[in-house]
């Protein structure tokens, strides 16, 4: 049913009112930017054991790497990301000049102008997914071993996409798990995570559904990237319907690179041939969103099964209270 009519002029309605927006103030404090946010004590130690949650599903044999939220540039360039993405990249940049040329762009914004035109770009940008990384690592230790390798990453990733919503962030957290190996090794690896996957959503008491997607690939040639990449099965997102059934946010990316990176950074399988590589993707501040947004912000309020999963301390009274209405 449609909420009754206002009379109010439209300047007094509360603006682009979203169903994340009631949120805000309980998980993150502003910042002065769309999409960047301090987070509470409340939002992070979900995020935290949401991680934790992650680790316990951890493959045997995987090797653990955290990144920082750079990488360097040449690499990120050597991966094609901007044949992909380049509206999405942010990149670090710096006063590079001599003494004087430093002190003129800080005396230009003492007298109220300009200084970031004497900006240059660094060899560094701000990673825009966590995986880049680890594939040029993984080359310099030579040809792979039999089954490939297994890889659990995490960073604090950018994508210059601007925007009011809470699940749309411009830096956010990403905790990927990483298979290098032939393509039967990926495929055995993504088939495998993308069950897992659900399940943990099912654990979560998250409603979800998982699709075909493609990503965002930036213009026209995009759109027939995007086309083929749905085509060819590469990319799966489990998605949550936060805002709309019609409009769910992606929480989680099961992605097949076929030899992409395995050709680009010389990595060879035991047989000689270039490596396939595979990922999954949680996107640890929208899985933290969904858990607020589905269960509510008071965590005494989570049913007892999803508090055990958290590692959350059983609420004695309340749960036995409920447990004798089973
Ligand atoms: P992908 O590389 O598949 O685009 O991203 C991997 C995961 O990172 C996504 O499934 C999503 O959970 C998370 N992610 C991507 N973009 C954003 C964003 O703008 N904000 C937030 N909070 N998470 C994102
Ligand atoms: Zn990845």
């Amino acid at each position: 049913m449609n909420a009754p009519l206002r009379t109010e002029s439209p300047e007094l309605a509360p603006q682009s009112a979203d169903p994340l927006d009631h949120l805000a103030d309980v998980l993150f404090h502003k910042m002065g930017t769309d999409g960047v946010y301090a987070r509470t004590a409340l939002y992070e130690d979900v995020v935290e054991r949401l991680a934790a949650l992650i680790t316990r599903h951890r493959d045997d044999g995987t090797e653990v790497m955290r990144f920082p939220p750079v990488m360097n540039r040449a690499q990120l360039e050597k991966s094609g990301y901007l044949k992909s993405f380049p509206n999405l990249l942010g990149c670090v940049c710096g006063l590079h000049g001599t003494e004087r040329e430093i002190n003129a762009a800080v005396s230009r914004f003492d007298a109220g102008g300009d200084w970031t035109t004497s900006l240059s770009p660094a060899d560094l940008v701000l990673s825009p997914a966590a995986c880049y990384p680890v594939y040029p690592i993984a080359a310099a230790r030579g040809p792979l071993p039999a089954g490939g390798l297994r890889f659990d990453v995490a960073a604090d990733c950018f994508r210059r996409e601007p925007s009011r919503h809470l699940d749309r962030l411009q830096s956010f957290r990403m905790r990927e798990y990483v298979c290098i190996g032939t393509a039967d090794d990926v495929s055995d690896f993504r088939e495998r995570w993308m069950v897992r996957a659900q399940q943990i959503a099912r654990d979560l008491g998250l409603s979800f559904r998982v699709d075909y997607a493609s990503d965002p690939f930036f213009g026209r040639v995009g759109q027939m990237k995007a086309v083929s990449q749905k085509q060819q099965s590469l990319k799966f997102e489990l998605l949550v319907p936060l805002r709309s059934e019609e409009k769910p946010t992606a929480c989680m990316s099961f992605n097949y690179h076929q030899a992409h990176f395995g050709t680009t950074w010389g990595i060879k399988d035991a047989d000689g041939e270039p490596a396939h590589t595979g990922c999954v993707a949680f996107g640890m501040d929208r899985l933290a969103v969904a858990m607020f947004h589905t269960h509510g912000t008071n965590l005494d309020a989570w049913s007892a099964k999803v508090r055990e999963l958290l590692g959350l301390p059983a609420h004695a009274i309340a749960d036995a209270h409920i447990e004798g209405w089973r």
